[in-house]
């Protein structure tokens, strides 16, 4: 039977933890999130985390800018953030409208109230395994969840699909601090089955519904599958299922149902890597309010 790595369950469990953490501070942990224009997809991720902020009693801002805001305003309000001693977490919501130069605006952020771990600064802790920094919540997420169920992950073969900035290479990053033996596939790998079978975990972020299926795992794997897709029902099945109300709103990476048999233990979505993802956010801002508080 191949085991669920129940990201929600160890959400929660450590949810209770942090909510009690929090009730022993003076001040009120703040992060701040700006976000330009109104994709839905980036509103509703701000939702989840206003909702899980408010669970555990950390006060999240959002700060709204027309999609045609010049960068110049984005990086002012940034800075006036980053002054701001009552806020203590800064992230610009992702991806930024094409023309706007995403990486001027994130370097603009104080590498103390990164908490999404994405500035210079923080990549390059990250890199040397300096536990100083932040690390990015998806990928922190990843390694918390593979703690969680004792996979170890010294000397191991991990295999990371995709290399995104916020995903794939920070994900890497921290297989490597973790000691395991680290290969990165991307759009342009080829036969990337024969890639994926070596892996003793595959970690899969590309945002290709279904791209994993029963030709690229092996006996003995576990597969972390990072993908939120819509379901636009591409089958007849799903098709049926969307409708009828009892199939899935959301797919991963990974098809599920057909490397379930043959695998050791995978996440699902939903309720793998995304509740992992909320939760190592907020991690992070509770360790920049941390240090704030006792640099003042
Ligand atoms: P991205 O588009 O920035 O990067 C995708 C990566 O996948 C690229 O590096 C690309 O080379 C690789 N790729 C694309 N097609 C491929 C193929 N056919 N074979 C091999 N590699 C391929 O996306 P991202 O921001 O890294 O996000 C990836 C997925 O993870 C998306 O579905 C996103 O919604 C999801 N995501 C989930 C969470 C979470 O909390 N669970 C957080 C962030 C992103």
């Amino acid at each position: 039977m191949v085991k669920i790595l129940d990201g929600k369950k160890v959400r929660d469990e450590r949810k209770a933890k942090l909510t009690e953490l929090v009730s022993l501070f003076n001040d009120t942990p703040t992060l701040v999130i700006l976000q330009v224009g109104s994709r839905a997809d980036s509103t509703a991720y701000i939702e989840q985390k206003k909702k899980f902020g408010a669970e555990i009693g950390v006060a999240v801002e959002v700060r709204q800018f027309p999609e045609d805001v010049q960068e110049s305003d984005l990086i002012d309000a940034i800075e006036e953030a980053n002054k701001d001693t009552s806020t203590h977490g800064i992230i610009v919501q992702l991806p930024l409208p094409d023309r706007l130069d995403t990486s001027s605006v994130i370097e603009a952020i104080e590498p103390n109230k990164d908490v999404d771990g994405l500035t210079a600064v923080n990549v390059k802790k990250l890199q040397a395994g300096d536990g100083s920094g932040f690390t990015p919540a998806t990928a922190k997420g990843i390694g918390s969840l593979l703690d969680a169920y004792d996979i170890d992950l010294a000397g191991k073969r991990v295999v990371v699909v995709g290399r995104s900035a916020l995903v794939g290479k920070p994900t890497a990053s921290v297989m490597l601090v973790r000691d395991a033996t680290v290969t990165i596939a991307h759009s342009k790998t080829t036969d990337l089955a024969q890639v994926t079978r070596q892996a003793d975990v595959l970690i899969v972020a590309t945002g290709r519904p279904k791209l994993i299926g029963a030709e690229h795992v092996r006996e003995g794997q576990t597969v972390i599958d990072v993908g939120i897709n819509l379901n636009t029902g591409e089958s007849l099945e799903e098709e049926i299922a969307l409708q009828t109300g009892s199939g899935k709103k959301f797919i991963g990476d990974v098809d599920f149902e057909a490397v379930e048999g043959i695998v050791s233990a995978i996440s699902p979505v939903p309720g793998g890597v995304g509740p992992m993802t909320v939760l190592s956010l907020f991690e992070n801002c509770i360790k920049a309010y941390q240090k704030q508080v006792e640099e003042r």
